[in-house]
């Protein structure tokens, strides 16, 4: 619910804004026309705008689209549900240290993505955390019947996790391209690819409506944000990042102008529990199997939101002067990636060209 309605927000400053910008000539020519999306695919808030001059019977052919692609990698990537017809994440995690298990092409292709992720990301973005994860995720369930408080005594013991973390090596993901088959050769090992499924779905998404000749369209699939152009009038759209401390009067840290890149953040406030006076949220750093200390939210706008969705997730879990390291390196493979870091004291610290993008209230 949190984080419906900060997905919400996000989309109240993306038109709204977009139409405070507009001058009187725009108005004439620049229509903006949003689509929600159901709220079943990846249960969360998802939508689809697009601008300027588009028919509706363009909106109504990337929304069929939409419902296609998102339908069918919901079901691909759920970790918790099997579907008739589809081999899934789940289907792959039940037939751990069993059997290999036949899958779609595109199961390959996303799982294969997922080991160059974690490569890029030395390790900090790792689908091979089910065990570790799936502890968390048991402490949220019980702490969600007590209105996310959790008792002492029910936080996962440092041994837990410790025994956890045994069985997260990548090396346990088997891809057999040539005989269409995945194996985790680990019974207690396990996928999770909550940190990047949304973010390569967009990607899809972005291909798919981009073929139709799309030019000013933007995808949010539960603030997975992909822009298709740019603002039929050339400048960018703008965006509310949330504030992770946020008030009535301040919903967000600050606001910028974007076009024709991905724009995804990951954060401590979306999804959490309380247990003493400690805040527990979702995103656990490999290395400690604990909560990631570092940042209240980490933003990345890179040109596809495969890599900003698992970057954000990986700069969540290092210092500031690691995530710089690491965007360096990829800014020297060609990969131009900026960065917002929002500390737990509310402290900002960007990257120049974001800097750059910020719109001045
Ligand atoms: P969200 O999906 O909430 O927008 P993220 O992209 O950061 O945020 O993904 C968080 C989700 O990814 C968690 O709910 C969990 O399923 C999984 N996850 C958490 N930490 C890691 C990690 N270090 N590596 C891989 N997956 C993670
Ligand atoms: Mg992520």
């Amino acid at each position: 619910m949190k984080k419906i309605v900060s997905l919400l927000l996000v989309c109240f400053v993306l038109f709204s804004l977009a139409s405070c910008y507009h001058t009187p000539d725009d108005d004439t020519k620049e229509q903006v026309r949003s689509r929600d999306i159901s709220t079943v695919y990846f249960n969360t808030y998802s939508m689809l705008s697009t601008y300027g001059d588009t028919s509706d019977d363009n909106i109504e052919k990337y929304l069929e689209i939409s419902e296609e692609v998102l339908s069918y990698y919901h079901k691909l990537f759920d970790i918790y549900y099997e579907y008739a017809g589809v081999n899934n994440i789940r289907t792959i995690n039940k037939n751990a240290g069993k059997s290999p298990v036949k899958v779609d092409e595109e199961m390959i292709d996303f799982l294969e993505y997922c080991k160059q992720i974690y490569t890029i990301t030395n390790g900090k973005t790792n689908v091979m955390l089910g065990s570790v994860l799936k502890i968390w995720h048991e402490c949220r369930e019980i702490a969600e019947e007590d209105f996310g408080y959790l008792s002492p005594e029910d936080l996962p013991t440092v041994e837990e996790l410790a025994q956890a973390q045994e069985h997260t090596s990548i090396d346990l993901l088997v891809i057999d391209r040539e005989n269409m088959t995945v194996y985790i050769s680990d019974p207690e090992a396990s996928l999770d690819v909550g940190a990047v499924a949304k973010g390569y779905t967009v990607d899809i998404l972005y291909e798919r409506i981009k073929a139709l000749g799309a030019s000013s369209v933007v995808l949010n699939i539960g603030g997975s944000i992909r822009a298709i152009g740019a603002r039929p009038n050339g400048s960018g759209w703008v965006v509310g990042i949330t504030n992770p401390h946020r008030t009535p009067e301040k919903p967000f840290a600050l606001r910028l102008r974007f076009q024709n890149t991905a724009l995804v953040t990951s954060g401590d406030y979306e999804r959490y529990f309380v247990c003493g006076e400690q805040k527990y949220h979702h995103i656990i750093d490999p290395l400690t199997g604990q909560p990631a200390t570092y940042f209240s939210s980490v933003s990345i706008l890179t040109e596809e939101s495969g890599l900003a969705d698992a970057l954000s997730t990986a700069l969540f879990c290092m210092s500031y002067e690691d995530g710089l390291a690491l965007i360096s390196s990829l800014r020297e493979e060609g990969k131009a990636i900026e960065v917002l870091w929002i500390d737990r004291e509310g402290n900002h610290k960007m990257t120049d060209a974001l800097r750059a993008s910020v719109v001045n209230a």
